[in-house]
Formats: structure tokens, C-alpha cells, sequence
């Protein structure tokens, strides 16, 4: 059955599979061989013990993307060339057909991956995090996580691939419009509905009480003009001491959110320089364009669905000896990844630039000096490494390098 799009197919895995190891053991090294000294830049402010934690931080989590990316090749393998899609179509379509079929088949097979991804999670929380003094999690409270998002995946996700399903049947060769259009305001829905209605069964949020604070912010969010229905403080160290603080919400239900971690770590003049930062993301429109690319790029992706749908050497080429919908969204939602990795770059610089002009905001309406410092001590207590190695940064980091965007930050503006 193998076609030239087996070859083809076979021929991306394998780049992608040397590019991703390559640019890891790139990473590595390149952290170990910076591990011995604090770069220049940060010497007086990181410590050479913080420094090495970064840099075995780093180390242990590159090893374990290895680890993980080997297994997650075998099972890609074991669905397509191995025939396990085929075994589970063949299960299925013997038992139920229409719409309960194409249900069972892409449960069943969302379900087979979140099996072989727990003992990763599991891992990762326990092992890794743990070992960095990062982890907050009982197992009990991952545990309870775990049913959550599954019981929140099956009631929200059943019904929209039920109707999915249903269009791509129902609604001739343009399915793909009518999916599209679907899908683009079952998201929409998702962004309306997160803060209120899902996040809350996650963590607690609390109105931020700290008086002088909260004036601290609302003069800044007056100054940049923004309106907000509310400052909270989320219990983040709950389950991790990482610390973040994002916007979530559109129009006049944005909420701003921080995590407890930042607060308890951060200077009142900090936070509003971070918090300004997240403002120039919103000035500058980033989470607008990234919908809107992403809701073009899906588009882009739901036609070429649409076309090789009907195409016998799509099925072929990946080892399924049938057709049809359902087979054809679980195959390319398997192989379509492998391919647009090699796109990871262009969008990986497109946030970095996003990041930048979100600084250079900042600087403008906060204090470049006060976000230098709120930086430095986010990059020390995520354990982030400070000397990444150059190509693996240009290829994957959505932020750009501390030391390349602390130099932006120092530049005197004129
Ligand atoms: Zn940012």
C-alpha cells in the first residue's frame, strides 16, 4: 500500500525528527559550556548557584523532550505505518456506523493518546518540577485535575464533534466553509465564556485588596487609557511556583489577572512594569492578530482537508485501506504537525517581535528600570536559562533571550 506519500510522509518525519534532536544537543551543550560563570550582563544580580540551577533545569527538561518526542514518534508510527488506525476503524466500523462511529473512533483514539501521555505529566510534575523545588501538586490534586479536564472535555468537546462530524456529511464539497465558520465562533464562545465559567473550577480568583497596589494600577491603567472590570489574584501556587499575570476577556469584561506567585516575589513598582507589558500587548492589538491568523491559517488547513479527503493516496500513504470523514480529520490532524514544524521559526520570530514592541511600550509607560528588574527575577525563579543556545532560540523561544531583551531595555530612548 506504501505510495509516494508514504515516502514523502517518511522523508518529513525524519527531517523533522534530526532537526529537533539536533537543535536539543545543540541546547545542551551550549548551556553546559556557559554553566561554569554568570554572563557579564548578570553578574551582582543572578547568583552562580541560580545560574547553575538554570542551566540543570534546562538540561533535565531538553532530556526529557527527547525522551517524550521518541515516544510520541513510535506511537504516530504505530497508528499510520503500523496499522493501529486501521485496527481501531476496523473495531469500530463493525459495530456502529454514521455519527456514533466517527465518535467512538476519534474518543477512542484521543483517549489511547492521553493514556500514553500521563506517565509523562506524571513525570514531568513529579520528578522534574519536584526536583527544582517547583512542584506545589499533591497527587491527589492531579488527580482531581485530570477528571476535571476530562469531564469538561467530553461535555464540551462530544457535541462539537458531533457537529462537526455532522457538517462534514451534511453539507456537500464546501463542508470545510461551513466548519470553519463553526469552529471560529465555537472559539470565540471558549475566549467569552474562560474567565467566568471554566478557569474558576480550576483555581480561585480573589479581588486584589492590596490598597496601595491596586491605586499603583489603576493609575497606570488610566494613564494607557484601559478600562477593567476587575483586578484579581489567583492562586497559582496551588500547583506550581512559577509566576505569571495575563489579561483575559474582551471589550469591558477584561479581567486582569496576577498570579499569587508574582505578587509575593515582585516590588508594587515591578508588577506595574510587567503588568504594562501585558498592556502593550493589548495596545498593539497581538492577541487580535493572532486570532485572526489563526482562525486564516485553520481555514487554509480546512480546505486542503477538504481536498484530500477524497483522495485514496492520502489514506494509502499513511497504511488505512478505507475512506472516509472521521479517518480523514484523525490522519491529518496526526501528520499535519509533522509538517508544519518546519514553520515553527516564522512564528516563534513574529512573538518575539510581539514581545519587543510589548517592552518597548512598557518602558514608555511604566519603567524600563523596574521591568530589568521584575525579569531578572523571573528568569531566577523560573530557573530560565539566561545563555540558550542562539539557533535554538531563533527556532523555538517565543520570548526572546533575557540578555538580548534586557540590552533592548537599557538602550537609552530617544
Ligand atoms: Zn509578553
Amino acid at each position: 500500500m506504501a505510495n509516494t506519500f508514504s515516502l514523502v510522509f517518511a522523508g518529513a518525519l525524519t527531517v523533522m525528527l534530526s532537526l529537533r534532536v539536533w537543535l536539543a544537543l545543540r541546547q545542551i551543550s551550549y548551556v553546559n559550556a556557559h554553566r561554569a560563570t554568570v554572563p557579564a550582563q548578570f553578574s551582582g544580580r543572578v547568583t552562580l548557584a541560580a545560574h547553575q540551577k538554570a542551566a540543570d533545569y534546562c538540561r533535565a527538561r531538553t532530556h526529557f523532550g527527547l525522551i517524550s518526542l521518541a515516544v510520541e514518534t513510535l506511537i504516530l508510527l504505530a497508528y499510520t505505518f503500523g496499522g493501529g488506525l486501521q485496527a481501531l476503524h476496523d473495531f469500530w466500523s463493525h459495530r456502529l456506523d454514521g455519527l456514533p462511529y466517527g465518535v467512538a473512533l476519534i474518543f477512542s483514539v484521543m483517549a489511547l493518546s492521553a493514556v500514553a501521555d500521563l506517565p509523562f505529566s506524571l513525570y514531568m510534575q513529579f520528578v522534574i518540577e519536584e526536583r527544582f523545588g517547583f512542584n506545589r501538586m499533591t497527587l491527589k490534586l492531579f488527580l482531581l485535575d485530570l477528571l476535571k479536564q476530562s469531564a469538561l472535555g467530553l461535555l464540551i468537546g462530544t457535541p462539537v464533534l458531533l457537529a462537526v462530524l455532522w457538517l462534514m456529511a451534511q453539507m456537500g464539497p464546501r463542508w470545510w466553509l461551513y466548519v470553519w465558520l463553526f469552529w471560529c465562533g465555537f472559539n470565540l464562545l471558549i475566549l467569552f465564556i474562560y474567565p467566568t465559567w471554566i478557569a474558576p473550577l480550576f483555581n480561585k480568583f480573589s479581588p486584589l485588596d492590596d490598597a496601595p497596589l491596586k491605586a499603583r494600577i489603576e493609575a497606570l491603567l488610566s494613564r494607557c487609557g484601559f478600562t477593567s472590570s476587575g483586578l484579581f489574584v489567583m492562586d497559582g501556587s496551588k500547583r506550581s511556583n512559577h509566576g505569571n499575570a495575563y489579561f483575559t476577556g474582551f471589550g469591558k469584561t477584561k479581567r486582569i489577572v496576577f498570579f499569587d506567585t508574582l505578587l509575593s516575589r515582585l516590588q508594587p513598582a515591578e508588577v506595574e512594569a510587567v503588568l504594562a507589558h501585558e498592556l502593550g500587548h493589548f495596545k498593539h492589538r497581538h492577541v487580535i492578530k493572532r486570532i485572526v491568523l489563526l482562525f486564516a491559517l485553520s481555514l487554509g488547513f480546512l480546505a486542503l482537508l477538504g481536498t484530500l479527503m477524497n483522495e485514496a493516496w492520502f489514506y494509502q500513504g499513511l497504511g488505512v485501506d478505507a475512506q472516509g470523514t472521521t479517518l480523514a480529520l484523525i490522519l491529518f490532524f496526526l501528520v499535519v504537525p509533522v509538517f508544519t514544524f518546519f514553520f515553527t521559526p516564522l512564528m516563534s520570530g513574529l512573538s518575539r517581535g510581539h514581545e519587543f514592541e510589548a517592552d518597548r511600550y512598557a518602558a514608555a509607560q511604566a519603567s524600563a528600570s523596574d521591568l530589568i528588574q521584575a525579569l531578572v527575577k523571573l528568569y531566577e525563579d523560573n530557573a530560565a536559562t539566561l545563555t540558550p543556545d542562539p539557533l535554538h532560540s531563533l527556532f523555538y523561544d517565543s520570548h526572546p533571550p533575557a540578555a538580548l531583551r534586557i540590552a533592548q531595555l537599557a538602550r537609552p530612548t530617544s
